[in-house]
């Protein structure tokens, strides 16, 4: 391969997949004035990482990863994706949600369809791809169920695997783990690792909000520290945990299983 080729390739690699940069958000709060709560807030997201953002309840964390899926537009700021400013909701960005955002009316099956609606998908190819992520995230045979019907941790799957349908290169995901038990957490934070460390979920990058530190830390590579009122990033730790990482004890595992 000749130098100029050897070159590209390099910095084909290292380009961001997210960059966001000066990015605030105010809220008007009618007589009590203006909220800031994001104040030039910058961060990038390079393929191959999982990022965590840690930071208080209320420092805008949601409002941020909002953001950069392109749900809301914030007040001052660039964020660009693939290098393209983000406006509306981008193809190659997914987000989970800390309280599912299942419809409840719909089937499992049919709530991970959702997630190809807006890509002109047929509906054989649709339901193809849907009952694969539905198998990916460990869900095979809960198709035809009902949120209601499911666990916590069964609900956030569904999240996941509506999340994963649309073969996103980010994944950001907002306090996912939050509304489940400690068990239930933590197994589904091993199964996801899992995935992500087989290669076997097509993401190139994750973006976590948590305000759990050891999972920050268990998750991560690196860990972008919150600051609140405003929300800013304010420090970053750099996470060197040997792989597997976020492991029950095997023997432990049995007994609570
Ligand atoms: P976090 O996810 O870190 O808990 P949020 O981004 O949800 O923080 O919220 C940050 C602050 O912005 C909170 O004070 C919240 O009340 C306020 N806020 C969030 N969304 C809105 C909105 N749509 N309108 C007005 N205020 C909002
Ligand atoms: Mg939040």
């Amino acid at each position: 391969m000749n130098q100029a080729l050897i070159t590209q390739a390099v910095i084909t690699k290292t380009l961001p997949l997210v960059e966001v940069h000066g990015v605030c958000q105010t809220y008007d709060k009618g007589s009590a004035g203006k909220l800031v709560v994001l104040d030039q807030v910058g961060l990038t997201l390079v393929s191959g990482e999982i990022v965590g953002l840690l930071g208080r309840s209320g420092s805008g964390k949601s409002t941020l990863l909002r953001s950069i899926a392109g749900l809301i537009r914030p007040s001052e700021g660039a964020i660009t994706f693939e290098g393209k400013a983000v406006s509306g909701t981008p193809d190659g960005i997914a987000m989970v949600f800390q309280s599912f955002a299942l419809f409840p009316w719909l089937t499992v099956l049919q709530n991970v369809e959702l997630g190809l609606e807006a890509q002109g998908v047929s509906p054989a190819e649709r339901r193809r791809r849907a009952l694969s992520a539905i198998d990916l995230i460990g869900l095979d045979g809960f198709e035809n169920a009902y949120p209601k019907e499911l666990s916590g941790g069964m609900r956030q799957r569904v999240g996941l695997a509506r999340a994963l349908v649309v073969h996103p290169k980010v994944l950001l995901m907002d306090e996912p783990f939050s509304a489940l038990d400690v068990l239930t957490a933590e197994t589904l934070r091993t199964d996801l690792l899992d995935l992500w460390s087989e290669g076997r979920m097509p993401i190139e990058s994750i973006l976590m909000v948590t305000h759990n530190i050891e999972e920050a830390v268990l998750m991560c590579d690196r860990v972008l520290i919150f600051s609140s009122n405003p929300g800013r990033v304010v420090a970053e730790l750099k996470i060197d945990l040997p792989q597997p990482r976020n492991r029950l004890d095997p023997a432990f595992r049995a007994l609570v299983e």
